[in-house]
C-alpha cells in the first residue's frame, strides 16, 4: 500500500440515479458557443468553431449544494448546460459511433466570472480565471443512457428564485453531442469518466448571494444549488 506524504485529495464523483454506485470523474471538458442565440447575446462570431476548455474536477458541486460567491469577480454568471458522461473513449471517434461511448447525462452549470472573460477575450488571455475556479462546476445526478435513451431533444431550463431565465431545446445545439465527442477526440484521448458540458443556450445572467438556481433537462434528475456568502 502506497504511503502518501499528505492525505490524497478526494476523488471527484457523481451520484447515479437509481444506483448506489458512484461515477468517478476523470476530466471535465466544456464546449463554448454552441447555441446561436447565446452567441448573439455574447456578440460573438456565429461561424467560429466551438471553443473547448476544461474545468478542474474538484470544482464539482453536487445537487443541493451551496456555491460560495467567488472571490475575484463582481459579475458571476450561470450557464445551464446538458452534461454528457462517457463510459469509454479513444482518439478519432467517428460521429456514427460516438453515442456508443455515452454512459449517461446530467444537468450542470458552467459558472463563469464574466468580467474576467471579457478581459481574457479582449487581451487574448487563457480562460482559467473565468471558467476554472473553485466550485465552478455544479453537476446533478447522472441518469444512465440505459435508462433514458440517447438524448437529442428536450428542454434545458434554468430558474433563478423561481423565474425562468434559460429555456431552449438541446436540439438547437450547433454541434450535436455526437459531433462534440468526435471533435473532442481529434484533440484528446477521451476516457471512461470524462464528462462534457455541451454549451449553454441564451439567457445567461448574473447571480448574487442568496439566489437559488433550479436547473433541469427533460428526462433527467433536476439540480438545485444556492449562491452563498462570499468565499473566504
Ligand atoms: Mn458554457
Amino acid at each position: 500500500m502506497t504511503a502518501y506524504a499528505l492525505t490524497p485529495p478526494a476523488r471527484a464523483e457523481l451520484d447515479i440515479t437509481g444506483s448506489d454506485e458512484k461515477f468517478a470523474v476523470r476530466r471535465i471538458y466544456c464546449i463554448g458557443k454552441n447555441y446561436v442565440a447565446h452567441i448573439r447575446e455574447m456578440n460573438a462570431d456565429e461561424r467560429d468553431p466551438p471553443v473547448i476548455f476544461m474545468k478542474p474536477t474538484d470544482a464539482i458541486v453536487k445537487n443541493g449544494g451551496e456555491i460560495p460567491y467567488p472571490v475575484f469577480t463582481s459579475n458571476f454568471h450561470y450557464e445551464c448546460e446538458l452534461v454528457v458522461a462517457l463510459k469509454s473513449g479513444g482518439y478519432n471517434i467517428p460521429v456514427s459511433e460516438a453515442s456508443t461511448h455515452i454512459y449517461g447525462y446530467a444537468v450542470g452549470l458552467d459558472m463563469t466570472r464574466r468580467d474576467h472573460q471579457a478581459e481574457a477575450l479582449a487581451k487574448g488571455l487563457p480562460w482559467e480565471v473565468t471558467k476554472s475556479f473553485d466550485q465552478s462546476a455544479p453537476v446533478g445526478p447522472l441518469t444512465r443512457a440505459a435508462d433514458c435513451g440517447i438524448l437529442t431533444t428536450g428542454h434545458v431550463t434554468l430558474k433563478v428564485n423561481g423565474d425562468t431565465r434559460q429555456d431552449a431545446d438541446i436540439s438547437l445545439m450547433i454541434w450535436k453531442v455526437d459531433e462534440i465527442i468526435a471533435k473532442l477526440s481529434e484533440q484528446h484521448r477521451l476516457m471512461p469518466g470524462d464528462i462534457i458540458m455541451t454549451g449553454t443556450p441564451a439567457g445567461v445572467g448574473a447571480v448574487v448571494s442568496g439566489d437559488v438556481l433550479d436547473c433541469s433537462v427533460d428526462g433527467l434528475a433536476p439540480m438545485q444549488v444556492r449562491i452563498g456568502a462570499t468565499a473566504s
